[in-house]
């Protein structure tokens, strides 16, 4: 929850960068669904051959500019390329960047609807989803404003080689990893890395990852950087951390 509020961003502007750097980079521009006036985007590019299926989102939080502005680099920045098929749902909360508030228009944290639907965008976010084949990785883009560093979640129910080391190691040089060891009301497994109880039947209400741990992936991260730090190391740090993930996820 905000204790300081983030700078509006706004959706509209956001998303017509974001539609243009994605055409320019090769992708499949799909609107899913629009809320506010504002589309919902789903971007795709597929790689011929074996390559990996890899699934990125960001924006379901309105008060959390740093993720799709990261995705919105890294998409310039041309990391999408040949070494997987790519599915990028980079804003998935736009109502809620208008008054960069963590829940939609409607006052509903998006993040906890992934069960019971009540919202118009995971609906149509969900319908989108069940039309793509399974993922082998997904990655869930997040900030917080309690963190004092950066921290994240790891789903590895069959015991996949993890990328949670890799990531920490490569924050590190930009930016603190969260010390605590309760972190969100969870013990950490070591610093930083989050092990949540992720059976989708013990779970009452379903974040994204938990729906993407249900249907489409066996390996799946949340990650979080600390909304008190400057916006650009924050942006800077989730594309290092995804850099260091994909190189490690797409060798071979
Ligand atoms: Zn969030």
């Amino acid at each position: 929850m905000s204790a300081v509020k983030a700078a509006p961003l706004d959706p509209l502007a956001l998303a017509a960068r974001l539609e243009a750097a994605a055409l320019a980079a090769g992708f499949r521009v799909e609107r899913y669904g629009e809320m506010g006036g504002c589309p919902l985007l789903a971007l795709t590019k597929r790689t011929p051959g074996p390559r990996p299926r890899i699934y990125l989102s960001a924006g379901i939080h309105g008060d959390e500019p740093a993720p799709p502005l990261a995705l919105l680099e890294m998409i310039e920045a041309g990391v999408f390329d040949h070494r997987a098929t790519w599915f990028i749902c980079p804003l998935l909360n736009p109502a809620g960047f208008i008054h960069a508030t963590r829940e939609n228009a409607a006052g509903l944290d998006l993040n906890r609807d992934y069960l019971d639907l009540h919202s118009a965008e995971i609906r149509d976010h969900v319908t989108w989803l069940g039309r793509q084949p399974n993922f082998d990785l997904t990655f869930c883009l997040h900030e917080d404003w309690e963190a004092t560093g950066y921290y994240l979640y790891e789903l590895n129910p069959t015991r996949r080689p993890s990328l949670a080391h890799a990531m920490i190691e490569a924050v590190r040089l930009l930016c603190p990893i969260d010390p605590s060891a309760i972190i969100d009301g969870r013990p950490v497994a070591e610093p930083g890395i989050i092990r949540p109880i992720d059976d989708p039947l013990m779970r009452e209400t379903w974040p994204e990852a938990i729906y993407l741990r249900a249907h489409h992936a066996t390996l799946s991260y949340t990650v979080e950087t600390p909304s008190g730090f400057p916006l650009a190391q924050r942006i800077a740090t989730h594309r290092a951390a995804l850099d260091a993930a994909l190189m490690l996820a797409t060798r071979g």
